[in-house]
């Protein structure tokens, strides 16, 4: 969890690689069927490039068959899903059937204005569509609507690690595994 821009895409590779399980993110599915022309692609391209979320069956839907996979049978890191209260409440019935539970939920704190920064120039790097400076702003405006009040929901139902995002990518990540261990056991 964390806004856009936080680093979720960047630090949950370096977790997943350290635990040996797949990374599972929505937005790098979501860009890879854009970038491939394909039916998915064609429904969230618009919707993308605008900062608004895919609809929740979709993204569900692409979810609950990924994690059907067998890579992940053994454990998956999330990033970017759930961002919705329906979506967390699809995830916990999906899950609710299977013998798999979410063993944390990392949120990482960042400044607001840093990431904004941080964003513009991850633009010029990889030339994402949804990173101009509107696009940014509308992400902004997403997230604390829909996806900030998860937290709430993760709070009651599951274990929330907050982290310091700021800072050196592998500090941060030293930061997460080492409250991954002492705060939820992992
Ligand atoms: P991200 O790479 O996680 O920042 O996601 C990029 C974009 O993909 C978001 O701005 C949404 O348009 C879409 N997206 C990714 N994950 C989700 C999700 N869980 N629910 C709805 N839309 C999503």
């Amino acid at each position: 969890m964390g806004p856009p821009g936080a680093g979720k895409g960047t630090q949950a590779k370096q977790i997943a690689s350290e635990f040996g399980i797949p990374e599972i993110s929505t937005g790098a599915i979501f860009r890879s069927n854009v970038a491939n022309g394909t039916e998915l692609g064609q429904i969230v391209s618009a919707i993308m490039a605008k900062g608004e979320l895919v609809p929740d069956e979709v993204t569900v839907g692409l979810v609950t068959n990924r994690l059907a996979e067998p890579d992940a049978a053994e454990g998956f890191l999330l990033d970017g899903f759930p961002r919705t209260i329906p979506q967390a409440e699809a995830l916990c019935e999906l899950l609710d059937g299977s013998n798999l539970c979410i063993d944390a939920v990392i949120s990482l704190v960042v400044d607001a204005e840093a990431v904004v920064q941080r964003m513009l120039k991850r633009a010029e790097l990889e030339g994402r569509d949804d990173d101009n400076e509107e696009t940014i702003r509308r992400r902004f405006e997403v997230y604390y609507a829909e996806t900030e009040p998860l937290m709430a929901f993760f709070r009651e139902h599951g274990r929330v690690v907050e982290v310091d995002g700021m800072g050196e990518i592998a500090e941060v990540t030293a930061r997460i595994l080492a409250a991954l261990e002492s705060e939820a056991g992992v």
